[in-house]
This record gives C-alpha cells, structure tokens and sequence, in this order.
C-alpha cells in the first residue's frame, strides 16, 4: 500500500520503519531532513510538503508534537487536506485535544475524508518493537479499513467508539496514572520516614487494597522494581514532561466540559513544579523526589 507518513520523530521513525519492513511505500514528510534521509535510505520516497505526501497516497498518517502541528500539517495551505484524494482514509496518531482532532476530521468530512484518531501508549520502546496500543476513534469502517495496518505497528488496536474517542481514553488513563504515582510516592516516602521498611511496605500495598500498576510494576522508590526506571536513577520511562502535557490536555478537556478534575489539577500542578526544579527530563516517578530529604 502506498502510504503517507508525517511527524518522523522518536515515535513516527520507528513506526514508519516497521512499515517499510512490512512491505509497504511511504511518502515521507517531517521538518527534520536528517531523518528524511535516514528514512530514504531504507527504501522511503521524501516529499516537498504535507500536501505532496498526501497525493496519490492511499494512506494518510500523521504522528505529531502537538495540537498546533496537527491544525497546520492537515489544514495548511500546503497541508493533507490540499493533496488527499476523496475517499482515501486518514488517522492522526498524536497525543492532542479531543476538540481539536474533530474539528480536523470535520473540515476532511468536508471533502469526502474520514479522518481518525489514533493515540498510542508504549513509548519508544513500544514503537521500535511494533507492540503499541492504539485507542482508535473513528466509525466502525474506518476502524475495520485501518486495524491492519495499525496491526502492523502495534499489538492492541482498541476501538473507543467515534473519532475524539481514543483522545479521551488516553487523556483519561494518564489523569489515573499521574495521580496514582502521586499517591504511591506519598505512601512509600511517608512509610519510610515512619520506619518501615520499604520492601516490606511495598509488599503489603501490592497485597492489599492500595496496589496499582504505580505500585505494582513502576514503584518510584529506588531498589523495589528492579526494571522499574526508579532503580535505574529515573532515566528511560515516561518523561516527566510528557506527564505535564497529558495532565494539561486533561484538565482543559474538563474545563471545556464543565467537569471537575480536582486531583487532576494539583497532580498538574506538582508536575509542573518538578519541571521547574529542571527535572521534566527524568522519569515521571521521580515525582517521588518531592517527598523525600535529597541523598
Ligand atoms: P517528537 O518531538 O520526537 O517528534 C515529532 C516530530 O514531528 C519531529 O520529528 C518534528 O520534526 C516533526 N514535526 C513537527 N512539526 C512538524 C510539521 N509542521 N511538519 C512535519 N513534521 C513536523 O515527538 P514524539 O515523541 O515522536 O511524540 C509524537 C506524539 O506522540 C506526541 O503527541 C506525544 O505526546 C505522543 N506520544 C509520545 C510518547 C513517547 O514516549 N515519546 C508516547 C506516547 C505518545
């Protein structure tokens, strides 16, 4: 299938490889013309612009930082939506406002496109070995036209409901992940201040009633969870940034909805204040470090 990819950065390169190795033919577009080139070494075409990329593609992939990428990549002058064919299918697969992947996919409706949603969680590491989950939003067509080949590029390709949908369930999982390592991290440092012993604490958690995955399978306290990143000083992981970012979507998502998300917003909050101490590189279980006395 010849296919359109934009946005080649720490996600879209290794998704895009995987295609190329499945046998597909990318029309590649991205700001970045050192991985323009790498990419066109392994056997996909460069274009000019969005727009070019989408010209006789049968597939429209975009792969982006943010909502204002994804508003010019598709809306431009020479955006997709200048060079796609009618009928062709479309996703986006960046992490953006529910709002602004309807308002895209209602200006593509407009010419004949359907366009989905496709957010992703895995990470880098997810994406180089095609194992990400896909929380799709789109009509059950469009759904059924897209599962293959997002098969090819992850392991569980999840249908949400219509186009808006996979930004919600994503939005909504990482407003339950950012506040639960919040409050593992308070548990674990609080513990340890009392006496106990740590491992022993984290035993009785992941027996009892406040066991999760924070818990469970990414402890932030140092020597729990030997693959956890807090054993390996909070490098690799979910960057603390990205956590800032999902928390944002989710409380202005809410805003827009009139809906309270009080936790979520203090979570915002301590996110934020770790980004300012300089540490929104690291894991975002070093939120940890907030509660306990620097070694
Ligand atoms: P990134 O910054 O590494 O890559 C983004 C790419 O888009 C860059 O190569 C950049 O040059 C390109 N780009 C920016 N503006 C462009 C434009 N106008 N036209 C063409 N290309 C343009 O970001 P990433 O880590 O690949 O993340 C992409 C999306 O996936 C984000 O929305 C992020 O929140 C989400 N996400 C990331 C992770 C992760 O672990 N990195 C995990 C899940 C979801």
């Amino acid at each position: 299938m010849n296919i359109a990819f934009i946005g080649l950065g720490n996600m879209g390169a290794p998704m895009a490889r995987n295609l190329l190795k499945a046998g597909h033919s990318l029309n590649l577009f991205d700001l970045n013309k050192d991985i323009l080139a790498e990419l066109a070494a392994q056997g996909g075409h460069i274009s000019a612009s969005p727009r070019e990329a989408a010209q006789g593609a049968e597939l429209v992939i975009t792969m982006l930082p943010a909502a204002t990428h994804v508003r010019s990549v598709w809306l431009g002058e020479d955006g997709v939506l200048a060079g796609i064919t009618e009928g062709v299918p479309a996703v986006d697969c960046s992490t953006i406002d529910p709002q602004t992947v309807r308002d895209v996919a209602a200006a593509a409706a407009k010419q004949g496109v359907h366009m989905a949603d496709a957010p992703v969680s895995g990470g880098t590491g997810g994406a180089q070995a095609g194992t990400l989950t896909f929380m799709v939003g789109a009509n059950k067509a469009l759904f059924d036209t897209l599962h293959p080949v997002l098969s090819q590029m992850g392991r569980n390709i999840v249908h949400c409901g219509e186009v808006g949908t996979g930004q919600v369930a994503k939005i909504c999982n990482n407003l339950v992940l950012g506040i639960s390592m919040i409050a593992v991290s308070e548990a674990m440092a609080l513990g340890a201040a009392l006496g106990i012993d740590s491992q022993v604490l984290a035993g009785v958690i992941n027996s009892s009633t406040g066991r999760c995955w924070s818990s469970e399978v990414y402890n932030p306290w140092p020597g729990i969870v030997e693959t956890a990143p807090a054993s390996r000083g909070y490098t690799g992981g979910f960057g603390a940034e990205l956590m800032l970012k999902d928390l944002g979507l989710a409380t202005e998502a809410a805003r827009q909805a009139h809906q309270p998300v009080v936790l979520g917003a203090v979570a915002q909050q301590l996110y934020q204040a770790m980004s300012l101490r300089g540490e929104g590189g690291k894991d975002f279980s070093a939120i940890i470090n907030g509660y306990r006395k620097p070694e």
